[in-house]
């Protein structure tokens, strides 16, 4: 494959651009290389800027679980774009796409949409302050959570026991506020409740993390962490932006039958527009402006043309619940023709798997927290990911991200892809 017209994009892109890109991991610093620009998308394939066709495993980073140009939100979108494309006053859609995601996920009464994933859980976090009248908060080193400064301590990338700013920019006043526990590491948040007694708002968890790789919960440890937030006083905030409308209708909660006390969404309830969400019991909601104290708003939030690609995308998957088994038992043999294709090759590694989120590990060892998941073979991570894209198929440019599968995927595009990692895992 060539990618020579990417490469010459690129170079313009950086003249213009901090780094080219509007999105650090687009980079390819993690991998090296240049970027390639994509011209077009359908269904499983994207098509670059060179003419090649490629097997997308990122899909916008989760979002396009139907596929690219998924042909209902493509109409929704095209007829809502001839009615004006934002008023900053509320429309029909809004209270429609709000009542379909709250009859979809279970225990939450109301929801704001926001514009990304990254306001979702910032808004989640000053709600649960608000609401509890405290000011500390834990996350769980490896885990994302956007860009705002609580959250970029520990976010995929350095590990430390308690807040210290991940970025420059980012307040020690800030960080202090923000605790730092081990995925996967009940004892661990124990001891730091104990250690700051009615002082932590809110415990924010991806609950099937995305972001260090996919790593699941042990068994126990969400039930665990419902229990200490209950005991104490805490909030307990799954950030579904990941999970939600993709693990299953009702995300996690549904899937394990866990209850969190605010859960954040973006990626797939944004049909692949600009969307995030943060929805709670009414109890909690109403603490939010303009019937509550806690101030939130957005010029755009709530946009027609994101409202409608959201809703189109949320019907769709609510009208055709078998979709979360089908993408089960697509990623389901994705894993198992890996597995055969690595192990008879002699390499190390570890798969972790939740439905349609799976992560190939170069290390033997489990990854259930963000120091196993570092613990990976990166040089072999670069000959895998160029290999791949050698063979036609885009996977994230980083050891640490999860392959989202799109129910447009055929068993045929996954005997490609694994035939392929065959090939290319001969070559390590
Ligand atoms: N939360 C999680 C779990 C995410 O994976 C991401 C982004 O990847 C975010 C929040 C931030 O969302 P956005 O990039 O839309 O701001």
């Amino acid at each position: 494959m060539i990618y020579q017209r990417s490469s010459q994009l690129f170079a313009e892109a950086e003249k213009v651009i901090p780094g080219g890109v509007n999105s650090p991991v687009r980079a390819f610093k993690a991998v090296g290389g240049t970027p390639i620009f994509v011209k077009s998308a359908k269904g499983a394939y994207l098509y670059d800027e060179d003419g090649n066709r490629l097997i997308d495993y990122i899909n916008s980073w989760g979002p396009m679980i139907l596929g690219h140009a998924y042909e209902p939100v493509v109409e929704a979108l095209t007829e809502r774009a001839k009615l004006g494309t934002s008023f900053g006053m509320p429309t029909e859609l809004e209270t429609k796409i709000a009542a379909l995601a709250v009859a979809m996920v279970p225990n939450i009464d109301k929801i704001r949409f926001v514009n990304s994933g990254t306001e979702a859980c910032m808004s989640a976090i000053r709600l649960a302050r608000g609401f509890t009248k405290r000011d500390k908060i834990i996350k769980f080193a490896g885990c994302y959570h956007g860009h705002s400064d609580s959250f970029l301590i520990a976010a995929g990338s350095g590990l430390s026991t308690f807040g210290v700013p991940n970025s420059p920019g980012v307040t020690e006043g800030t960080a202090k506020d923000t605790l730092l526990a081990r995925y996967n590491d009940l004892e661990n948040v124990s001891a730091l409740i104990a250690a700051n007694p009615n002082e932590i708002a809110a415990i924010i968890v991806e609950p099937v993390a995305g972001n260090m790789g996919c790593v699941p919960p042990l068994n126990g440890f969400l039930e665990g962490l419902r229990e200490l937030c209950s005991a104490n006083g805490i909030l307990l905030i799954f950030d579904e932006v990941m999970t939600g409308f993709r693990l299953a209708a009702g995300g996690v909660q549904e899937l394990y039958g866990i209850q969190a006390d605010i859960v954040c969404f973006g990626k797939v309830i944004g049909g692949g527009l600009p969307v995030g969400a943060f929805a709670a019991r009414e109890e909690i909601m109403n603490y939010l402006a303009p019937l509550g104290p806690v101030y939130q708003a957005g010029t755009l939030s709530g946009n027609p043309l994101a409202m409608a690609a959201g809703l189109a995308m949320l019907e769709a998957l609510n009208n055709d619940r078998a979709v979360f088994q089908r993408l089960e038992e697509k990623t389901a043999y994705l894993e198992v023709g890996i597995r055969k294709v690595l192990t008879e090759n002699g390499i190390f590694f570890t798969i972790n798997r939740v439905g349609s989120m799976i992560s190939v590990h170069f290390d033997a060892e489990p990854v259930v927290d963000f120091q196993s998941a570092a613990k990976g073979d990166n040089a072999t991570f670069k000959k895998f990911f160029h290999g791949l894209l050698q063979e036609g198929i885009y996977i994230a440019p980083s050891a640490y991200e999860t392959w989202f599968i799109t129910d447009a995927l055929t068993y045929e595009d996954l005997d490609v892809t694994i035939q392929a990692i065959d090939k290319v895992s001969k070559t390590f």
